[in-house]
């Protein structure tokens, strides 16, 4: 801690501050990082700042150092709140989560492995095969999940193009014995239809002759529409190494033979699609190449016809309940095309996790026997983004940090309120700002903007992205958090077609409303759908239960995307918030991946919209650390001549207030009725440096 660690090295709490402002909280920070020091405390919860630079500070030594120990005992790592999270699990039965929110190539996945790597590291002592298997697979699923779900972008090369929330469930004796994964997956094509995960140029690059050819791929990322932006010339041992590296992870986890061979025939027939190419004589639309066809019908187990069919032809039911096939236009076919490869890849990847949790499903697990089954829930999901064009996905990921900021509050003020109830403390309530009524903005029923866009959606004929803006801008008119140039006339950084504004917790947004219609339905033509379902490859089958309805059956309406998305965030919400929470918040340091810079404005920014300064001053107004007399006690009674060897009192409680009045922190604490309360984390500096010099 600071202390601990020398003053040199900047305050380790930021609680400690002399003054909660902006300056000192940035000061602090950056020292702390050109010190080599990227973690800092505020009270339980862990800022981290990305290295961008091998670090020792993981191994063994250190994992020993923080088990089992309180968290000020230690200097900040995400150790000390991954033990935190662990021992309030195993000691008081209690579902614990962890959540790591910043931007991307903030470090949230590193985090996040690091975490499970701790966890993995202090339990199963007794190393019993069993939980041994679990923890192995558990492991080995992130390296699957990160081969199929990341992406290089221009902000992270290793980015996680999906949010990922892992259960991992443990027994009595607090060892693993199982998980469950749940991905938030949320890419619509992007402009060129890319679709470049991490698990594509491995396969590319390090996949055998043998496989490729019988693929009819070639070892080149750039010879494919959906990998050619990321694609670098060169091949490089790594990408050898992790495509071997996930076809071993699968095999571990344990897929089958045919069914890692049918996730690689998927994989080719999706870069093959994504190079087919149509042509238009002015009446008809055709493909360019046949040989193409050829292949995608035999990898995916289809027929060469339907193939071509279902790529050039919709089937449509018309008002009079007659089934008539509509030609595509050039545009529409690829269009379709770029969905469908897009539906291939979510398909699969949904698979992906929907057989690993089939794995790590906790089996035969009975309570009577073998005790509660508690639960560590570790969130690595996409943070508050802003970009210069800001479009759909920016406006569903933002909503989902509404969502978690909203969490992020009432947890910790309902957990801090409900902790001073129970010891009978009083505590001053801090006002903050409550984000509630810009989630409403979002998802309110009838009012906010999702259903504004969907019944923009379930309108017959044509309605435009900006007769949707219209239709939100008479709606909306009059909210506080909701602007558009219409509304706002002299504004001219917005534009009057295209542009809404929402006023983020985290600041403000423009969004540019063009393609919203689109991306939130999502379509898909129903003829992609039934030439899956009638594919001889039985895992492709399993993933199209929707193919066997024929059009005639396909009357109700698929939930659009966004309201997909809002379920699954609402439920995400309703787990974490029955559990203890713990956060691990990333600052990305600079955007050159650069391991020396300190970008001020851009790391003022992320503390900003984190709601740091908020987060320390509701730290600071209530009690930054408590503890059970008996084993304050126990750590500090030699600090005290009445404590040491042991204390002659009537109760433990009176030999603390012996150690806190000798010590002259007395105005600092609160008796609560099992345990001892501390405002500054500062006295318990004191009794630690005490207790070092003895
Ligand atoms: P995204 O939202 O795009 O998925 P992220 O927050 O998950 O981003 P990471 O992939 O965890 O970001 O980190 C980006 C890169 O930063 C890593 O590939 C690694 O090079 C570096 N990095 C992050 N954390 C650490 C760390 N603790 N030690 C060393 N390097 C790190
Ligand atoms: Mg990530």
């Amino acid at each position: 801690m600071a202390e601990l660690e020398g003053l040199e090295f900047g305050k380790s709490d930021f609680v400690l501050l002399d003054e909660v402002t902006m300056e000192q909280f940035m000061e602090n920070l950056k020292l702390r990082f050109e010190k080599g020091r990227i973690y800092t405390f505020i009270g339980e919860v862990v800022v981290s700042v990305n290295p961008y630079r091998q670090m020792d500070i993981y191994g063994k030594d250190t994992i020993d150092a923080y088990r089992g120990r309180e968290l000020y005992e230690n200097p900040p790592h995400l150790y000390a709140v991954s033990d935190a999270a662990y021992k309030a699990m195993k000691r008081r039965a209690k579902d614990t989560c962890i959540v790591i929110s910043g931007e991307s190539g903030a470090g949230k996945t590193e985090a996040s492995k690091y975490i499970m790597q701790y966890i993995a590291a202090i339990t199963n002592p007794g190393q019993r095969a069993e939980v041994e298997s679990v923890k192995n697979v558990l492991l080995k699923s992130n390296c699957v999940l990160e081969a199929f779900g990341n992406a290089k972008t221009n902000r992270n090369d290793n980015s996680s193009r999906f949010g990922k929330y892992m259960d991992i469930n443990f027994n009595f004796n607090g060892d693993p014995t199982g998980g469950h994964i749940n991905n938030y997956l949320l890419e619509k094509v992007r402009g060129g239809g890319q679709i470049d995960r991490g698990a594509f140029t491995a396969l590319l690059r390090g996949g055998s002759e043998e496989m490729l050819n019988s693929f009819h791929l070639e070892n080149d990322p750039a010879a494919y529409v959906y990998t050619r932006e990321g694609a670098e010339s060169t091949t490089t041992n790594n990408d050898r190494s992790s495509h071997k590296a996930v076809m071993s992870a699968l095999e571990v986890i344990g897929f089958s033979k045919e069914e890692i061979s049918s996730i690689y025939h998927i994989l080719a027939s999706i870069l093959l699609l994504g190079n087919m190419q149509f042509e238009s004589d002015g009446e008809s639309v055709q493909i360019v190449g046949l040989e193409a066809v050829n292949h995608i019908s035999e990898l995916t187990g289809t027929d060469p016809d339907s193939v071509t069919k279902s790529l050039l032809y919709r089937t449509v039911a018309t008002g009079g309940g007659e089934v008539i096939e509509k030609g595509h236009s050039e545009e529409e076919a690829c269009f379709g095309r770029d969905a469908f490869a897009k539906a291939l890849y979510e398909r699969l990847f949904g698979w992906i996790v929907g057989r690993i949790n089939s794995v790590i499903e906790v089996k035969n697990y009975n309570p009577v026997l073998h005790g509660k089954n508690t639960v560590i829930g570790v969130l690595d999901i996409y943070g508050f983004e802003i970009f210069d064009n800001n479009s759909f996905e920016q406006f569903c990921i933002n909503y989902c940090n509404e969502k978690l900021q909203q969490l992020f509050i009432e947890l910790i003020l309902q957990q801090e309120q409900g902790e001073y109830e129970r010891e009978g403390i009083t505590w001053q309530h801090i006002d903050y700002f409550n984000n509630q009524i810009i989630v409403d903005l979002v998802e309110q029923p009838h009012k906010g903007i999702i259903s504004i866009l969907d019944e923009a959606c379930l309108t017959v004929g044509k309605v435009t992205d900006t007769v949707c803006l219209d239709s939100m801008d008479t709606k909306l008119a009059q909210h506080p958090h909701y602007t558009s140039r219409k509304l706002s006339p002299t504004d001219k950084t917005m534009d009057f077609q295209k542009h809404f504004r929402i006023r983020h917790y985290a600041g403000d947004v423009t969004y540019s409303v063009e393609g919203f219609l689109d991306k939130n339905k999502d379509l898909l033509f129903q003829d992609f759908k039934r030439l899956m379902y009638n594919s001889s490859n039985s895992v492709l089958k399993e993933m199209w239960p929707d193919g066997q309805l024929s059009i005639t059956e396909v009357t109700k309406r698929p939930l659009t995307a966004a309201t997909l998305f809002k379920n699954s965030i609402v439920a995400l919400v309703d787990k974490l918030a029955c559990k203890e929470p713990y956060y691990v918040r990333c600052i990305k340091p600079n955007e050159m991946k650069s391991p020396v810079l300190f970008d001020d404005a851009r790391c003022q920014h992320q503390v900003a919209y984190l709601g740091l300064l908020e987060n320390v001053m509701v730290r600071r107004a209530g009690f930054a650390y408590r503890q059970p007399y008996a084993r304050f006690l126990q750590r500090y009674k030699m600090t005290c001549e009445y404590t040491w060897p042991n204390h002659l009192m009537s109760s433990d409680r009176d030999a603390v207030e012996a150690i806190v009045t000798q010590h002259g922190f007395q105005d600092d604490v609160a008796y609560g009725h099992t345990k001892l309360f501390v405002r500054t984390p500062r006295s318990l500096f004191t009794l630690e440096q005490e207790r070092a010099a003895l």
